[in-house]
C-alpha cells in the first residue's frame, strides 16, 4: 500500500509535467517588464528627435499633443519601405490613426510581426475588406437618447468622447472614432443623464467612448457628479486604454478626484504582455490605490494574442499590476479591422488551456457578441457532457471523465418541517 504522502508525491511529479510547455513557452514571449531597458533607450531616442524633456514625457498634455500621425513624423522613428510608405498614407485617407510617443516606445522597429506594431500602425490589410460593415452592433438601433447605448435591462453606456489617446488598428469602434475629433456636447451629455435620471431600473452606468480619459478632469468630475446625484445609480464605471496606451495620464489628482465619485470600477484593455511596463504598473498602482477595483477586457486578435501562452501570460501577468482579467471579446466583423479576426475555435482552445493550468483569478470570460446588439454571450469548452435523471457526466480540466450523483433540491424549509414533525 502507498502511504497517502507517496500518493502525493506522485501526483505532484504529474502536475510539474502540466506546466512544462508553458514555461518553455513563456520564455521567448516579449514582456513589457522584462524589456524596461530596451524601452528606456527607446524613450531618450525619441526624446531626442522630438527635443523634449522627461518632464514632457510624463505630462499627458505632451504626449496627446505629440501623437504621430503622418507618414513623415513616423519616418523619423522606423525605417519604411516605400511601399509601407504608400500604404499607410492609403489607409490615412480612410482610417485615422496616432500613435502616443509612449506607445511609440514599445515597438521593437526591427520586428514587422511585433504584435506592438501591428496594434499601433497603419496595414493595408485594412483597405482589403469591403464586405462587412462598420456597425455589426446595431449601435444605431439601440441609442434611445443622448450618446447612450442600451442593450441590457438594469445598465448602459454613455459615450463621451470620440477621442483616443492613440487609434489603435484593431479598434472595434471605428465607427465612433470617426475622422475628427468631436468635442463633448454638453446638451447631448445632458440628454444621457436626463434619460438615466427618467428610468429608475438603470443601476450600472458605463462611461466609455473613445476614451473618456482624453477629457479635463473637471470635465468627468462634472459627468461623475451628476451621476452621483441620481439615487438609483449604484455605482459607475469607466472604460479607458490610458493605463496602456498613455499612463502618464494617471495623475494623482485624477485619483484623488475619481475617489470623491466612490464605488467607481475600471476596466482597461490590455493585449499582450509587452504591454504591460513599468509605466502601466505604476499607472495601475495609482487607480488601485485609490481603492478602484481593475478589470482587463482584451480582444482576441490575430497574430497578437491568439495563442494559449501568450494569454496566459498576458493574465498572469495583469494580476501582478491588480488588473483582475474580466472579459476575452471575440472580434467582431467589423470592416477594416477583418485581418485580426481569429476562428471562435482559437478563443475555445485558449480557454481549454486556461482552467486548471492556471489560477481562476487569471481566467476571464470569452464572449462573442451577438449581432445587432443581442447581447454578449459566453463560449466555454464543452465540461458538461451528459445530464441522467439522477447522474450528470462531466470531464475535469485534464480529461478525466466523472459520473457524478445528481438529486433535485429538498426545499430547506421543509427539510426543517421533517425534522421538527419526528421530535
Ligand atoms: C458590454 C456592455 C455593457 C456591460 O456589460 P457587462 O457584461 O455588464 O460588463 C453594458 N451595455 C452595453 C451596451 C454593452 O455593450
Ligand atoms: S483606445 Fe479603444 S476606442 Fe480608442 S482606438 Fe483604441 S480600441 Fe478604439
Amino acid at each position: 500500500m502507498k502511504t497517502s504522502r507517496e500518493i502525493s508525491l506522485e501526483r505532484a511529479k504529474v502536475l510539474k509535467t502540466r506546466i512544462d510547455d508553458y514555461l518553455e513557452a513563456k520564455k521567448s514571449i516579449p514582456k513589457g517588464w522584462e524589456q524596461s531597458e530596451v524601452i528606456q533607450k527607446r524613450k531618450q531616442n525619441i526624446l531626442t528627435i522630438l527635443d523634449a524633456t522627461e518632464e514632457n514625457w510624463n505630462d499627458w498634455h505632451w504626449q496627446l499633443k505629440h501623437r504621430i500621425r503622418d507618414v513623415d513624423t513616423l519616418l523619423k522613428f522606423i525605417r519604411l519601405s516605400d511601399a509601407e510608405i504608400e500604404e499607410i498614407k492609403a489607409v490615412s485617407k480612410v482610417y485615422r490613426w496616432a500613435i502616443s510617443p509612449y506607445y511609440l516606445s514599445l515597438i521593437n522597429v526591427k520586428d514587422k510581426m511585433d504584435p506592438i506594431r501591428l496594434l499601433a500602425i497603419p496595414s493595408a490589410l485594412e483597405l482589403r475588406d469591403h464586405t462587412h460593415g462598420l456597425d455589426p452592433m446595431g449601435e444605431e438601433f439601440t441609442n434611445p437618447a443622448g450618446t447612450i447605448t442600451r442593450r441590457y435591462p438594469d445598465r448602459l453606456i454613455i459615450n463621451v468622447t470620440n477621442e483616443c489617446a492613440m487609434y489603435c488598428r484593431h479598434c472595434q469602434r471605428r465607427r465612433n472614432i470617426g475622422t475628427k475629433d468631436r468635442a463633448v456636447n454638453k446638451t447631448e451629455l445632458k440628454k444621457s443623464i436626463d434619460y438615466i435620471r427618467e428610468n429608475e431600473e438603470i443601476r450600472d452606468v458605463l462611461i466609455t467612448g473613445g476614451d473618456p480619459f482624453t477629457l479635463a478632469n473637471q470635465v468627468l468630475e462634472w459627468l461623475l457628479k451628476e451621476l452621483k446625484a441620481i439615487p438609483h445609480v449604484e455605482y459607475v464605471r469607466i472604460g479607458t486604454r490610458t493605463p496602456v496606451t498613455m499612463p502618464q495620464r494617471i495623475t494623482d489628482k485624477l485619483c484623488t478626484m475619481l475617489k470623491k465619485y466612490h464605488p467607481i470600477y475600471i476596466n482597461t484593455h490590455f493585449n499582450h504582455p509587452m504591454e504591460v511596463t513599468y509605466e502601466s504598473k505604476m499607472a495601475c498602482e495609482k487607480l488601485a490605490n485609490a481603492g478602484i477595483p481593475l478589470g482587463n477586457q482584451a480582444v482576441l486578435l490575430n497574430g497578437i494574442n491568439n495563442d494559449k501562452f501568450v494569454m496566459q501570460c498576458l493574465n498572469q501577468e495583469l494580476l501582478k499590476i491588480r488588473v483582475k482579467p474580466y472579459y476575452i471579446f471575440h472580434a467582431k466583423k467589423v470592416r477594416g479591422t477583418m485581418h485580426f479576426n481569429t476562428s471562435i475555435d482559437d478563443g475555445l482552445e485558449i480557454m481549454e488551456h486556461l482552467r486548471g493550468y492556471t489560477s481562476g483569478m487569471a481566467i476571464p470570460t470569452y464572449i462573442v457578441n451577438a449581432p445587432l446588439g443581442k447581447g454578449k454571450t459566453p463560449m466555454l469548452p464543452q465540461y458538461l457532457l451528459s445530464r441522467g435523471k439522477d447522474h450528470i457526466l462531466f470531464r475535469t480540466w485534464e480529461g478525466e471523465m466523472i459520473h457524478y450523483e445528481n438529486h433535485p433540491t429538498i426545499d430547506l424549509a421543509t427539510q426543517m418541517k421533517e425534522l421538527e414533525n419526528k421530535s
